[in-house]
C-alpha cells in the first residue's frame, strides 16, 4: 500500500490570501487589530497555531480556550465569502500540473491519497471546494488533529489504516508540501518527503531540508511518479537498491534521508537498551 499525503497551500491551490484575510477579519471583530496575519508567518504552519500567533498580535495575550474557539467559529464563518473573493479577482488557482498528475495517480489498487494540511477540516474543504481536487481525497490530516505537522501526519495515516483495514509501514508514506516545515514534519514522522518549489515555501530552506524530491510543479509528472516507485526509471534506478549520486530523483547524500535518520535512531536505542541489560547484569552479580 502506498499513501499519498498532499499539503493544501502552495501544494494543491492557492486561495490568493484567503485564509489570512478571514483570519485578520476574525481578530478584528475580537480585538480590533485589523492586520493581525503581518506580523507573523502563517506558511507551513497548523491553523491551531496561527490562530495563537494572530489573537496574541491582536490582545498582547494568549487566548483562552473561549476565545480560540470562538475566534475559530468567525474564521470558518468568514472563509467562504473570502475564498469567493479570490475566485472572483481571479487571485484563486491550481498549483500547475496537479490536476493531471491527482488523475494519473488516483484509482489505483494499492494507492491511497489523502490530505496532510495545517488548514482545521473545515476550512480546508472550504478552501480546496472552487477548485473539484476534493473527490481525489478520501481521508485526510488537519490542522484541528495537533499544532504539529507531524502529529497531523501520523492522524492522516491512522485514518488510512482504518479505510484500509490494515497496518501501514512508515516508508509507505509520501509527503508532498511547498515549505520546509512540510519535508521536516515528514522526517520527523518517518514518512518519504517531496516538496515544490512554486509555492509559498522559501526554496533555500527547503533544499536545506533535503526533501527525497524536489520540483517546481507537476507540470513534468515523471520525477514524481519515479519517486512514488509508479513509474520506471528510464536509468535502472530502481527505488531502495541504491542511490545515484547524479540522478534529480534521490539525494546524493547517501544516508541523509528521514527514514535513514529514524533507522539510525532506531538502532542506537536498541544499543543503550543492551548495554544497560548488560549493566544489570554486573550490577547483580556483584
Ligand atoms: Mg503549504
Amino acid at each position: 500500500m502506498k499513501i499519498i499525503l498532499f499539503d493544501i497551500d502552495g501544494t494543491l491551490i492557492k486561495a490568493g490570501g484567503a485564509g489570512a484575510r478571514a483570519l485578520n477579519h476574525a481578530v478584528k471583530a475580537m480585538t480590533g487589530h485589523p492586520k493581525a496575519c503581518e506580523s507573523f508567518q502563517l506558511q507551513g504552519a497548523t491553523d491551531k497555531a496561527n490562530f495563537e500567533n494572530a489573537f496574541r498580535a491582536g490582545a498582547g495575550r494568549k487566548p483562552s480556550k473561549k476565545e480560540m474557539a470562538e475566534l475559530t467559529h468567525k474564521y470558518v464563518d468568514r472563509l467562504p465569502l473570502e475564498v469567493a473573493a479570490s475566485v472572483k479577482a481571479k487571485n484563486y488557482s491550481k498549483v500547475k500540473g496537479v490536476e493531471k498528475f491527482l488523475a494519473k495517480i488516483s484509482g489505483r489498487a494499492g494507492v491511497m491519497i489523502g490530505l496532510g494540511t495545517g488548514n482545521l477540516k473545515n476550512g480546508a474543504f472550504i478552501k480546496l471546494e472552487p477548485s473539484g481536487l476534493m473527490r481525489h481525497f478520501a481521508f485526510g490530516g488537519y490542522g484541528c488533529d495537533s499544532h504539529h505537522r507531524s502529529e497531523v501526519l501520523r492522524k492522516a495515516v491512522e485514518r488510512a489504516e482504518k479505510i484500509a483495514g490494515a497496518k501501514i509501514k512508515e516508508r509507505e508514506v509520501f509527503v508532498i508540501g511547498d515549505t520546509h516545515r512540510d519535508v521536516e514534519a515528514a522526517k520527523e514522522a518517518g514518512y518519504h518527503s517531496g516538496a515544490v518549489l512554486d509555492g509559498f515555501g522559501d526554496a533555500r530552506a527547503i533544499m536545506r531540508s533535503n526533501p527525497e524530491v524536489m520540483a517546481k510543479d507537476f507540470s513534468d509528472m515523471k520525477p514524481w511518479l519515479i519517486w512514488l516507485g509508479l513509474a520506471k526509471d528510464p536509468r535502472g534506478v530502481s527505488r531502495g537498491t541504491y542511490i545515484c549520486p547524479d540522478s534529480p530523483i534521490e539525494h546524493a547524500h547517501y544516508g541523509r534521508t528521514g527514514l535513514d535518520l529514524r533507522d539510525i535512531e532506531i538502532t542506537m536505542r536498541r544499543l543503550r537498551a543492551a548495554k544497560k541489560k548488560i549493566k544489570g547484569v554486573r550490577v547483580s552479580r556483584r
